[in-house]
Protein backbone atom coordinates (compact mmCIF):
# COMPACT_ATOMS: atom_id res chain seq x y z
CA UNK A 1 0.00 0.00 0.00
CA UNK A 2 1.00 3.69 -0.24
CA UNK A 3 0.85 6.36 2.25
CA UNK A 4 -2.36 8.13 2.22
CA UNK A 5 -1.43 12.00 1.17
CA UNK A 6 0.52 14.00 3.58
CA UNK A 7 2.11 18.01 3.76
CA UNK A 8 5.83 17.58 3.71
CA UNK A 9 7.76 19.92 5.92
CA UNK A 10 11.15 20.42 5.90
CA UNK A 11 12.44 21.87 9.09
CA UNK A 12 15.71 23.21 8.90
CA UNK A 13 16.03 24.14 12.94
CA UNK A 14 14.36 22.67 15.73
CA UNK A 15 13.06 25.89 16.16
CA UNK A 16 11.51 25.59 12.53
CA UNK A 17 10.18 21.93 13.62
CA UNK A 18 8.97 23.55 17.24
CA UNK A 19 6.75 25.88 14.86
CA UNK A 20 4.97 23.20 11.69
CA UNK A 21 3.83 21.08 14.91
CA UNK A 22 2.28 24.36 16.44
CA UNK A 23 1.07 24.88 13.17
CA UNK A 24 -0.60 21.72 12.23
CA UNK A 25 -1.55 20.19 15.71
CA UNK A 26 -2.52 17.03 16.42
CA UNK A 27 -2.40 16.32 12.63
CA UNK A 28 1.45 16.37 12.53
CA UNK A 29 3.63 13.79 13.07
CA UNK A 30 7.74 14.13 13.17
CA UNK A 31 9.82 12.32 10.78
CA UNK A 32 12.99 11.28 12.27
CA UNK A 33 14.77 7.86 10.85
CA UNK A 34 11.24 6.90 9.62
CA UNK A 35 12.05 3.08 10.28
CA UNK A 36 9.05 2.63 12.54
CA UNK A 37 6.70 5.93 10.72
CA UNK A 38 7.17 4.70 7.46
CA UNK A 39 6.06 1.07 7.43
CA UNK A 40 2.87 2.07 9.53
CA UNK A 41 2.09 4.79 6.67
CA UNK A 42 2.51 2.64 4.17
CA UNK A 43 0.02 0.50 5.96
CA UNK A 44 -2.32 3.30 6.75
CA UNK A 45 -1.84 2.87 10.79
CA UNK A 46 -1.07 6.49 10.61
CA UNK A 47 -2.57 8.85 8.43
CA UNK A 48 -1.10 12.19 9.69
CA UNK A 49 -2.08 15.01 7.88
CA UNK A 50 1.62 17.25 7.88
CA UNK A 51 5.28 15.13 7.99
CA UNK A 52 7.27 17.37 9.75
CA UNK A 53 10.62 16.21 8.66
CA UNK A 54 14.00 16.82 11.17
CA UNK A 55 17.08 15.37 8.98
CA UNK A 56 18.16 19.03 8.20
CA UNK A 57 17.95 20.15 11.48
CA UNK A 58 21.47 20.46 11.93
CA UNK A 59 20.89 21.70 15.81
CA UNK A 60 19.55 18.39 16.76
CA UNK A 61 22.78 16.24 15.47
CA UNK A 62 25.31 14.23 18.21
CA UNK A 63 25.68 13.30 21.47
CA UNK A 64 28.15 13.98 24.21
CA UNK A 65 28.83 12.75 28.12
CA UNK A 66 29.69 15.29 30.41
CA UNK A 67 29.48 14.37 34.43
CA UNK A 68 27.99 11.22 34.70
CA UNK A 69 25.35 12.08 32.06
CA UNK A 70 25.33 10.68 28.14
CA UNK A 71 22.76 13.35 26.41
CA UNK A 72 21.72 12.00 22.69
CA UNK A 73 20.14 14.67 20.41
CA UNK A 74 17.22 13.70 18.26
CA UNK A 75 19.19 13.10 15.14
CA UNK A 76 21.74 11.14 16.73
CA UNK A 77 21.75 7.17 14.84
CA UNK A 78 21.07 3.82 16.66
CA UNK A 79 24.09 3.14 15.28
CA UNK A 80 26.16 6.18 16.27
CA UNK A 81 25.73 5.07 20.09
CA UNK A 82 26.57 1.62 19.90
CA UNK A 83 30.10 2.73 18.91
CA UNK A 84 29.89 5.77 21.37
CA UNK A 85 28.96 4.14 23.97
CA UNK A 86 31.08 0.84 23.54
CA UNK A 87 33.50 2.00 25.99
CA UNK A 88 31.69 4.43 28.76
CA UNK A 89 28.33 2.72 28.77
CA UNK A 90 28.13 -1.12 27.84
CA UNK A 91 25.07 -1.80 28.69
CA UNK A 92 23.68 0.42 26.19
CA UNK A 93 25.83 -0.65 23.17
CA UNK A 94 25.21 -4.25 24.31
CA UNK A 95 21.58 -3.51 24.45
CA UNK A 96 21.48 -1.63 21.11
CA UNK A 97 23.52 -5.01 19.69
CA UNK A 98 19.80 -6.62 19.49
CA UNK A 99 17.84 -3.20 18.43
CA UNK A 100 16.68 -4.65 14.38
CA UNK A 101 19.85 -4.98 11.97
CA UNK A 102 22.78 -2.72 11.29
CA UNK A 103 21.22 -1.14 8.44
CA UNK A 104 18.11 -0.32 10.25
CA UNK A 105 20.28 1.26 13.24
CA UNK A 106 22.17 3.66 10.68
CA UNK A 107 18.67 5.18 10.01
CA UNK A 108 16.53 4.72 13.07
CA UNK A 109 17.34 7.63 16.11
CA UNK A 110 18.00 7.16 19.51
CA UNK A 111 15.34 9.53 20.67
CA UNK A 112 12.99 7.98 17.59
CA UNK A 113 12.70 4.72 19.26
CA UNK A 114 12.28 5.94 22.65
CA UNK A 115 9.28 8.00 21.96
CA UNK A 116 7.93 5.73 19.58
CA UNK A 117 7.43 3.87 23.07
CA UNK A 118 7.11 0.09 21.65
CA UNK A 119 6.79 -2.14 24.86
CA UNK A 120 9.22 -4.56 22.82
CA UNK A 121 11.99 -2.15 22.49
CA UNK A 122 15.15 -1.65 24.14
CA UNK A 123 16.19 1.51 24.34
CA UNK A 124 13.09 2.53 26.32
CA UNK A 125 13.63 -0.10 29.30
CA UNK A 126 17.51 1.21 29.71
CA UNK A 127 16.17 4.43 29.83
CA UNK A 128 14.39 3.71 32.98
CA UNK A 129 17.45 1.51 33.96
CA UNK A 130 19.42 4.44 33.71
CA UNK A 131 17.41 6.98 35.29
CA UNK A 132 16.90 8.66 31.87
CA UNK A 133 14.76 11.84 30.97
CA UNK A 134 13.59 13.55 27.62
CA UNK A 135 13.63 16.91 26.70
CA UNK A 136 10.26 18.30 25.24
CA UNK A 137 10.30 21.69 23.13
CA UNK A 138 7.60 23.34 22.25
CA UNK A 139 6.97 26.81 21.37
CA UNK A 140 7.54 29.02 24.29
CA UNK A 141 9.10 26.49 26.15
CA UNK A 142 10.72 23.40 27.19
CA UNK A 143 9.98 21.07 29.92
CA UNK A 144 12.21 17.27 31.13
CA UNK A 145 9.98 14.42 31.31
CA UNK A 146 11.60 11.78 33.56
CA UNK A 147 11.71 8.02 31.99
CA UNK A 148 9.31 7.11 34.78
CA UNK A 149 6.57 9.64 33.95
CA UNK A 150 7.20 8.75 29.97
CA UNK A 151 5.41 5.45 29.40
CA UNK A 152 1.19 5.38 29.29
CA UNK A 153 0.23 2.71 27.15
CA UNK A 154 1.80 0.78 23.69
CA UNK A 155 3.16 3.32 21.13
CA UNK A 156 1.56 5.91 23.45
CA UNK A 157 4.23 8.57 25.49
CA UNK A 158 2.95 12.23 27.85
CA UNK A 159 4.76 14.13 25.18
CA UNK A 160 2.24 15.91 23.61
CA UNK A 161 1.51 16.68 20.33
CA UNK A 162 2.92 20.11 19.66
CA UNK A 163 6.56 18.76 21.48
CA UNK A 164 9.73 17.86 19.60
CA UNK A 165 11.35 15.54 22.10
CA UNK A 166 15.12 17.48 20.88
CA UNK A 167 17.18 14.83 23.23
CA UNK A 168 17.37 12.12 25.26
CA UNK A 169 19.21 11.96 28.47
CA UNK A 170 20.99 8.80 30.07
CA UNK A 171 22.84 8.84 33.54
CA UNK A 172 25.90 6.75 33.44
CA UNK A 173 26.10 4.03 36.29
CA UNK A 174 27.85 4.39 39.51
CA UNK A 175 31.82 4.01 39.08
CA UNK A 176 32.53 -0.15 39.55
CA UNK A 177 28.97 -0.96 38.89
CA UNK A 178 28.20 -3.98 36.82
CA UNK A 179 25.38 -4.82 34.41
CA UNK A 180 23.72 -7.51 32.55
CA UNK A 181 21.89 -7.89 29.32
CA UNK A 182 19.27 -10.37 27.44
CA UNK A 183 16.73 -11.18 25.64
CA UNK A 184 14.67 -13.67 23.81
CA UNK A 185 13.71 -13.31 20.18
CA UNK A 186 12.68 -15.41 17.48
CA UNK A 187 15.29 -14.37 15.11
CA UNK A 188 18.32 -12.04 15.75
CA UNK A 189 16.91 -8.36 15.20
CA UNK A 190 13.34 -9.28 15.63
CA UNK A 191 11.53 -7.51 18.61
CA UNK A 192 11.90 -8.91 21.92
CA UNK A 193 9.52 -11.89 22.99
CA UNK A 194 10.76 -11.04 26.51
CA UNK A 195 14.12 -8.84 27.64
CA UNK A 196 15.60 -7.56 31.11
CA UNK A 197 18.45 -5.68 32.39
CA UNK A 198 20.29 -4.87 35.07
CA UNK A 199 22.68 -2.64 37.36
CA UNK A 200 24.03 -3.43 40.35
CA UNK A 201 26.72 -1.89 42.68
CA UNK A 202 28.41 -2.92 45.80
CA UNK A 203 29.72 -0.96 48.58
CA UNK A 204 33.08 -2.10 50.38
CA UNK A 205 31.50 -4.59 52.64
CA UNK A 206 29.56 -6.01 49.25
CA UNK A 207 26.45 -5.10 49.84
CA UNK A 208 24.15 -3.95 46.95
CA UNK A 209 23.89 0.00 47.09
CA UNK A 210 22.28 0.48 43.59
CA UNK A 211 19.72 -1.71 41.60
CA UNK A 212 18.20 -1.34 38.62
CA UNK A 213 16.31 -3.88 37.01
CA UNK A 214 13.84 -3.54 33.76
CA UNK A 215 11.77 -5.63 31.30
CA UNK A 216 10.45 -5.30 28.54
CA UNK A 217 7.95 -7.16 26.16
CA UNK A 218 5.97 -7.93 29.36
CA UNK A 219 2.60 -5.66 28.99
CA UNK A 220 1.90 -2.27 27.69
CA UNK A 221 5.02 -0.19 28.68
CA UNK A 222 8.51 -0.82 30.02
CA UNK A 223 8.59 -2.07 33.29
CA UNK A 224 10.93 -1.06 35.69
CA UNK A 225 10.80 -4.01 38.73
CA UNK A 226 10.45 -2.28 42.52
CA UNK A 227 10.01 -5.40 44.35
CA UNK A 228 13.09 -6.90 41.92
CA UNK A 229 15.31 -3.65 43.41
CA UNK A 230 14.05 -3.52 46.73
CA UNK A 231 14.66 -7.57 47.51
CA UNK A 232 18.82 -6.49 46.83
CA UNK A 233 18.87 -2.71 48.47
CA UNK A 234 20.71 -3.33 51.28
CA UNK A 235 21.65 -6.59 51.28
CA UNK A 236 24.56 -8.97 49.70
CA UNK A 237 23.20 -10.18 46.80
CA UNK A 238 23.76 -13.91 47.55
CA UNK A 239 22.84 -16.57 44.27
CA UNK A 240 20.02 -17.34 46.76
CA UNK A 241 19.14 -14.06 46.95
CA UNK A 242 19.46 -13.22 43.85
CA UNK A 243 17.20 -15.85 42.72
CA UNK A 244 14.37 -14.41 45.28
CA UNK A 245 14.90 -11.16 43.50
CA UNK A 246 13.94 -12.43 39.87
CA UNK A 247 11.27 -14.07 41.18
CA UNK A 248 9.84 -11.35 42.96
CA UNK A 249 10.26 -9.02 39.69
CA UNK A 250 8.62 -11.56 37.63
CA UNK A 251 5.72 -11.95 39.57
CA UNK A 252 4.68 -8.11 39.79
CA UNK A 253 4.58 -8.47 35.70
CA UNK A 254 1.68 -8.80 34.37
CA UNK A 255 2.11 -9.69 30.72
CA UNK A 256 -0.32 -10.10 27.83
CA UNK A 257 -0.26 -13.42 25.51
CA UNK A 258 -0.36 -13.08 22.19
CA UNK A 259 0.49 -14.94 19.30
CA UNK A 260 4.49 -15.25 19.64
CA UNK A 261 4.10 -16.41 23.19
CA UNK A 262 1.97 -16.97 26.44
CA UNK A 263 1.65 -14.82 29.24
CA UNK A 264 2.82 -17.56 31.29
CA UNK A 265 6.02 -18.31 28.98
CA UNK A 266 6.73 -14.59 29.26
CA UNK A 267 6.45 -14.79 33.07
CA UNK A 268 8.41 -17.79 33.07
CA UNK A 269 11.11 -16.42 30.94
CA UNK A 270 11.39 -12.79 32.70
CA UNK A 271 12.12 -14.41 36.20
CA UNK A 272 15.36 -16.56 34.39
CA UNK A 273 16.23 -13.64 32.39
CA UNK A 274 16.21 -11.20 35.53
CA UNK A 275 18.31 -14.15 37.44
CA UNK A 276 20.65 -14.25 34.58
CA UNK A 277 21.19 -10.34 34.38
CA UNK A 278 21.84 -9.95 37.72
CA UNK A 279 24.24 -12.62 38.04
CA UNK A 280 26.17 -11.12 35.07
CA UNK A 281 25.84 -7.41 36.92
CA UNK A 282 27.06 -8.92 39.90
CA UNK A 283 30.26 -10.48 38.39
CA UNK A 284 30.63 -7.72 36.37
CA UNK A 285 31.27 -5.36 39.50
CA UNK A 286 34.43 -3.58 40.53
CA UNK A 287 35.70 -5.03 36.94
CA UNK A 288 36.26 -2.29 33.86
CA UNK A 289 33.19 -2.46 32.07
C1 LIG B 1 12.53 -4.77 10.37
C2 LIG B 1 12.59 -3.90 11.61
C3 LIG B 1 12.98 -4.48 12.79
C4 LIG B 1 13.04 -3.69 13.96
N1 LIG B 1 13.44 -4.28 15.11
C5 LIG B 1 13.52 -3.54 16.23
C6 LIG B 1 13.95 -4.11 17.47
O1 LIG B 1 14.30 -5.28 17.57
N2 LIG B 1 13.98 -3.31 18.56
C7 LIG B 1 13.63 -1.98 18.50
O2 LIG B 1 13.67 -1.29 19.52
N3 LIG B 1 13.23 -1.40 17.36
C8 LIG B 1 13.18 -2.14 16.22
N4 LIG B 1 12.76 -1.55 15.06
C9 LIG B 1 12.34 -0.11 15.09
C10 LIG B 1 13.53 0.82 14.91
O3 LIG B 1 14.38 0.76 16.05
C11 LIG B 1 13.08 2.30 14.72
O4 LIG B 1 14.18 2.95 14.19
C12 LIG B 1 12.66 3.08 15.93
O5 LIG B 1 11.60 2.48 16.58
C13 LIG B 1 12.12 4.46 15.57
O6 LIG B 1 13.15 5.37 15.34
P1 LIG B 1 13.09 6.28 14.04
O7 LIG B 1 14.14 7.32 14.21
O8 LIG B 1 13.16 5.42 12.84
O9 LIG B 1 11.67 7.01 14.20
P2 LIG B 1 10.51 7.26 13.15
O10 LIG B 1 10.10 6.00 12.50
O11 LIG B 1 10.87 8.39 12.27
O12 LIG B 1 9.37 7.75 14.18
C14 LIG B 1 8.78 6.85 15.08
C15 LIG B 1 7.71 7.61 15.91
O13 LIG B 1 8.35 8.50 16.82
C16 LIG B 1 7.99 9.86 16.54
N5 LIG B 1 9.22 10.66 16.69
C17 LIG B 1 10.45 10.33 16.20
N6 LIG B 1 11.34 11.24 16.58
C18 LIG B 1 10.68 12.17 17.31
C19 LIG B 1 11.07 13.35 18.01
N7 LIG B 1 12.34 13.77 18.00
N8 LIG B 1 10.13 14.05 18.68
C20 LIG B 1 8.83 13.62 18.71
N9 LIG B 1 8.41 12.51 18.07
C21 LIG B 1 9.31 11.78 17.39
C22 LIG B 1 7.45 9.85 15.12
O14 LIG B 1 6.55 10.91 14.90
C23 LIG B 1 6.79 8.48 15.07
O15 LIG B 1 5.53 8.54 15.68
C24 LIG B 1 12.71 -2.30 13.89
C25 LIG B 1 12.34 -1.71 12.68
C26 LIG B 1 12.29 -2.50 11.54
C27 LIG B 1 11.89 -1.84 10.25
Amino acid sequence: MKPAPFEYVAASSAADAVEALRRHGDEAKVLAGGQSLIPMLALRLARPAALVDINGCGDLEGMAESRGVLTVNALARQRDLEIFARERAPLLAEALRWVAHPPIRNRGTVVGSIVHADPASELPALLLCLDGEVVARRRGGERVIAADQLYVAPLTTSLESDELATAVRFTLPPEGAGWGFAEVTRRHGDFALVGCAAVLALDGAGAVTHARLGFFGVGGTPVRSGPGESALLGRQPTPARIGEAAKAAAAALRPDGDLHATAEYRSTVAATLASRVLAAALERCGKAA
